[in-house]
């Protein structure tokens, strides 16, 4: 068995978590007598991966290791605990090192079965043995555990805790921890805030009766629901875009934002921060409408976004389930879908059409959904298949749904040669 130094990859809550164990474990092992000290060191790394829907995430994760001080009795370190194990052809020995001793440090080849230089025996039943080492001349001695106690001459016998049984204890209690969320770049929660601002308009965390931006942010880089996943596949396609914005969104602020107070000084700080925590998404996400302040786009989009709300809050569901309908408006998303159905891999489009208080919600593999593009005027028919709320609009979905025309675009009828 070796005792290599224990890894483990944790988020920075876990992280800290765990060196507050480590803090508790040292206090309790120095109460019982223990010289030595244990240590968990970490060093950041960010991770930056792809998820499903093919958006890049930035993460921050912790390569967390064991190390400290061996304890020391009398000027006696204690390097290793030394059990001898009889195996086919003799036998062998597990070491458990001690806190910020190297197992490559350890000579075995110094080690006998069963050995004691306290009182120079070798006992073939003497299966624990320690080897301590003079802190001032270096000499190594393997000692028995019974005598342990004289050979120090330490009032009470010395306590030894191997690294092997330390981290034992941190990892029932990093395994007890909730589960850590992934704390994400401020970087990767802008792209994610500035897309589905653009994709639902900007709704601040005190909005009443629709989903804020940031709520949605938190579902986009967390959700797993159903509806998590289907905002995630939307705004995905967006996220390469909305990344550049948000490094000069978040250049732009720290070099433009000013102003005294809490606001300011905590965004500036998230905004420098390598990582951010869950609890601290809403001011991060609110960069964006800081930025916009600053930079005087704030009326515009605002007029936008309410009267895009304007328009939502009055459609209404259509038909029964069952009914063929007839919808007639704007197709306001258009977004192909690979999946696999049955053994076969297909591409289906995702269609919605907006107009007369009715959002209709549509899959479909049919030939015209390719022929269409975002922002034409269409009449559709369908049979609805279901009434569903997504982000506070009721959406009616259609099934085999049919394009009966096609109204041609405003650029498309310039540009169509006339015969007069
Ligand atoms: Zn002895």
């Amino acid at each position: 068995m070796s005792t290599e130094t224990i890894t483990w990859v944790l988020t920075p809550a876990e992280f800290a978590a765990t060196q507050e164990r480590a803090a508790k474990i040292n206090t309790r092992a120095a109460k019982r007598g223990f010289t030595g000290r244990l240590e968990v060191t970490g060093v950041p790394r960010e991770v930056t991966e792809t998820d499903e829907a093919g958006l890049p995430r930035t993460r921050t994760v912790v390569d967390a290791r064991i190390t400290g001080e061996a304890p020391s009795y009398n000027g006696w370190s204690f390097l290793a605990a030394v059990d001898s194990i009889e195996t086919a052809d003799g036998h062998d020995f597990i070491l458990r090192t001690a806190p910020g001793i190297e197992e490559s440090g350890v000579d075995r080849s110094q080690l006998v079965a069963g050995r004691c230089q306290h009182c120079n025996t070798i006992r073939t039943n003497r299966r624990y043995t320690y080897l301590v080492r003079n802190d001032e001349t270096g000499q190594t001695v393997q000692v028995g555990s019974t005598c342990i106690k004289d050979f120090t001459g330490w009032q009470g016998k010395p306590i030894f805790l191997s690294v092997d049984e330390i981290s034992e204890q941190l990892e029932d209690h990093i395994g007890g921890l909730s589960a850590g969320r992934p704390e994400y770049s401020p970087e990767t929660i802008i792209a994610a805030a500035w897309a589905i601002s653009r994709l639902f308009g900007w709704v601040p965390a005190s909005a009443t009766g629709r989903t804020s931006t940031r709520d949605l942010v938190v579902s986009y880089l967390f959700g797993t629901s159903r509806g998590d996943r289907e905002l995630q596949r939307d705004v995905a396609p967006h996220i390469p875009d909305a990344a550049p914005t948000a490094r000069a969104i978040i250049a732009a602020l720290l070099e433009g934002l000013d102003g005294a107070g809490d606001y300011v000084t905590n965004l500036l700080v998230c905004l420098r921060a390598p990582h951010v925590e869950h609890r601290h998404f809403g001011i991060v996400v609110s960069a964006i409408a800081a930025y916009e302040r600053m930079t005087g786009a704030t009326a515009q989009r605002k007029a936008e976004a309410e009267e895009r709300a304007r328009q939502q809050a009055q459609i209404r569901y259509a038909g029964n389930k069952g009914e063929k309908i007839t919808v007639t408006g704007t197709i306001t998303r258009l977004m192909p879908f690979s999946g696999s159905y049955g053994y076969t891999p297909k591409t289906t489009m995702l269609v919605i059409v907006e107009g007369a208080g009715i959002a209709a919600k549509m899959f479909t593999a049919a030939n015209w959904a390719w022929e269409v593009t975002q922002g034409d005027q269409v009449v559709i028919a369908g049979t609805v298949k279901d009434h569903e709320e997504y982000n506070g609009v009721q959406q009616t979905v259609l099934t085999r749904p049919k394009l009966v025309s096609k109204a041609p675009t405003a650029a498309a009828a310039q540009d169509a040669p006339t015969d007069d």
